[in-house]
């Protein structure tokens, strides 16, 4: 059974954050299990665009600082980085870096911040779905990575979390060409699996001390949430805190594709080693991007669970809209959209709905929270995916 460990963080406060971590860890069996002196271990933080800590977007910086020094009390080299949503690019990396904390957390410890925007080509022959695909270059040159995920709810895969974190390790642009490529979500999480597969992150935390509901994963809202997560196995770890926040596992591509693939199977057969006393299930907000399912809620008559869909798809699905009056024209969504679906129309985006793939990357980099999701009111009598 593999283990996932859960300890009460309340804040951000150095020390807290620090011995909370620290004590994690060792119930694993201490970083020193994994960590030799002299290792380089590269920090895969979510730095999804660029937004201050507060916002509870992207790994935050404390967290990060911890770690850092966990690991170079042990002798280690530590680099950080993430490639965000959008273009690589040096200077959206300054700023991603400036905004986020990660520029004050290696002026303060000492790390090295990522500026290889560079990507080489791989083979996984083990992929199911990728087997060529390209990551930065700064991932294969490391001894060990470290996955330091954030705990959000998310528009596409309903939560994203350790599995999806390692996304970011394919550069700019690359990203969103795979949306394109895999528009049915399950084919997308075989895909995501494949990455942190290739990846293997040594060990893989998540920050849930302060977390994300609603529209995720950058436009949602902040939670006070309060604990660490750690483990070695990222799908557990995902497993636990989906159904921490209230969202069945199987409604999340990634962990569907990886219990397809026996790489974890349900909470009952995760380990928890938990601080907290009174369970772990919360219930978050969730993202109004889920679809009705009617195969799934009239599965036992096959033919018309099959028409509703049809009509579903063409009349029910929630679609991207914009709020003019938030929309500053900075062609972020324009520039993202895997699909070519939005046009730069002379006051907003406009988006062609029989072009659009639902991948919402386009709220996801919107910088002014201008992309909302419309959701039919009639498909909370018919149900949703959850
Ligand atoms: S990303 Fe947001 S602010 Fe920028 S053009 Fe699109 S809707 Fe407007
Ligand atoms: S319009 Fe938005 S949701 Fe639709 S394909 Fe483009 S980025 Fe994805």
């Amino acid at each position: 059974m593999k283990k996932v460990v859960i300890r009460e963080c309340p804040d951000y406060t150095p020390d807290h954050v620090k011995t909370t971590l620290k004590e994690s860890l060792e119930a694993l069996g201490g970083l020193e299990k994994w960590i030799k002196p002299g290792d380089l271990v590269f920090l895969k933080v979510n730095l999804l665009t660029g937004k201050e800590p507060k916002e509870a977007v992207t790994t935050h910086p404390q967290l990060v600082k911890a770690l850092t020094e966990l690991l170079m009390e042990l002798g280690a080299l530590v680099i950080l980085g993430d490639s965000p949503a959008g273009p690589f690019l040096q200077g959206r990396m300054r700023k991603i870096y400036q905004l986020t904390g990660m520029t004050t957390v290696a002026k303060e410890t000492g790390a090295s911040l990522n500026w290889n925007l560079e990507s080489d080509p791989v083979y996984f022959s083990a992929g199911y779905r990728l087997k060529d695909f390209h990551v930065m270059k700064a991932i294969k040159e490391a001894d060990h990575i470290i996955n330091v995920s954030k705990m959000k709810t998310h528009s596409m895969t309903m939560m994203t979390g350790a599995v999806k974190n390692m996304f970011g390790i394919m550069p700019g642009l690359k990203k969103a060409e795979l949306h394109f490529r895999f528009t049915d979500p399950i084919e997308f999480g075989h895909a995501m699996v494949d990455i942190c597969e290739y990846a293997s992150p040594v060990i893989s935390i998540m920050d849930g001390i302060e977390a994300m509901e609603g529209a995720g994963p950058s436009a949602g809202d902040v939670v006070k949430n309060g604990m660490i997560l750690v483990s070695e196995d990222p799908y557990s770890l995902d497993i636990v805190a989906s159904e921490h926040m209230g969202i069945k596992p199987d409604s999340v591509p990634t962990l569907k594709a990886a219990r397809q693939r026996n790489l974890c199977q349900s909470l009952e057969k995760v380990t928890l080693d938990t601080s907290l006393g009174e369970g772990i299930k919360k219930s978050f907000k969730l993202p109004d991007t889920r679809e009705p399912d009617f195969l799934e809620k009239y599965g036992r008559w096959p033919v018309v669970g099959s028409i509703f869909k049809q009509i579903s798809r063409k009349h029910l699905r929630p679609k991207p809209v914009v709020n003019p009056k938030k929309c500053t024209k900075c062609k972020e969504c324009y520039t993202i959209c895997p699909a070519e679906a939005i046009d730069m129309l002379e006051k907003v985006p406009g988006f062609r709905y029989d072009k659009c793939i639902r991948c919402y990357c386009c709220q996801e980099v919107c910088p002014e929270k201008a992309i909302w999701i419309y959701r039919p009111k009639i498909l909370k009598w018919f149900g949703g995916t959850k």
